[in-house]
């Protein structure tokens, strides 16, 4: 029996899990990290191809299926255990041998999408890329351009560091159970075109959720309420936009990465 409450949608079409692959474009010189097994399809096709493949599925009652359908697989290491509360760089250095690139390789459970995200983002392995199925929803906000009305604070985190490509778009039908909503598989991978940094990424994320909690009222109004009202901040944050040529009238979407990276460095606070 499925468990909704987990995220169990599983993949049967074998077409789906090759373009799920091809995205990846593993060869033997790749690690892969994968989240929620489930019953081992895609971990398959994985083990065929990468050097080692780590699986963390929090279902323990998968865990012996997988054992069976994994057999075959001298490759393969499935670790019960919740993506969310596990340390993902201890695992690594404990299961991996540290001289292969690594990649990231899922057909997410779609209620924890963006904590997932998040926490690769934010854990200090370096991964080549990140191929994940997720609703597509989650994904067209994740690559939408500025100015565009999914564009928002999740996107400015991703864009910050990942080139975002949605590969493809996957209906509905192809899962079993089916989920209520299409998919979509998500391309990764660290973007070269970074210029400019944040001097301080938690006061840049600050920013950016602030800038985006009211969508529709202009920045300035947004800037206040997150720094305050006062006349010394409302000069400070009106020399920084002026520094950064900004108008203060603009709304949060339409602003760039850039825009917002070199926003916070101003503001500084
Ligand atoms: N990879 C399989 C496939 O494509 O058929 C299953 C994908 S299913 C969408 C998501 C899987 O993630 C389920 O097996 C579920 O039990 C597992 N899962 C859910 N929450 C998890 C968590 N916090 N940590 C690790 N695995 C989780």
């Amino acid at each position: 029996s499925f468990k909704k409450s987990l995220g169990q949608n599983f993949l049967t079409e074998p077409a789906i899990l090759n373009e799920i692959i091809t995205t990846a474009d593993l060869t033997t010189t790749d690690d892969v990290i994968e989240i929620g097994p489930g019953i081992g399809s895609l971990t398959e096709q994985l083990a065929q191809r990468a050097h080692e493949v780590l699986a963390l599925e929090i279902d323990q009652r998968l865990i012996p299926i997988l054992a069976d359908t994994l057999a075959a697989y001298k490759n393969v290491t499935v670790i019960n255990q919740d993506v969310l509360k596990s340390d993902l760089a201890t695992l690594v250095r404990d299961h991996l041998d540290g001289k292969h690139q690594i990649k990231v390789v899922a057909n997410l459970p779609y209620y924890i999408t963006t904590p997932i995200l998040l926490r690769l983002l934010d854990s200090d392995l370096d991964f080549t890329q990140i191929v994940v199925m997720m609703q597509r929803e989650v994904a067209e906000r994740l690559a939408a351009d500025s100015g565009n009305k999914v564009y928002g604070s999740l996107t400015v985190a991703v864009q910050y560091r990942m080139q975002v490509d949605i590969a493809h778009i996957v209906p509905k039908t192809v899962f079993v159970p089916q989920p209520n909503v299409d998919s979509a598989i998500v391309s990764l991978t660290k973007r070269t075109d970074c210029t400019e940094s944040a001097n301080d990424f938690k006061a840049f994320s600050r920013l950016v959720k602030g800038s985006f909690a009211k969508r529709r009222k202009s920045l300035w109004n947004n800037l206040l309420a997150l720094y305050g009202k006062d006349e010394s901040t409302r000069e400070h944050l009106t020399a920084a936009l002026t520094a950064v040529d900004i108008s203060p009238g603009k709304r949060a979407e339409q602003l760039s990465i850039t825009d917002f990276v070199r926003l916070a460095n101003a503001i500084n606070l």
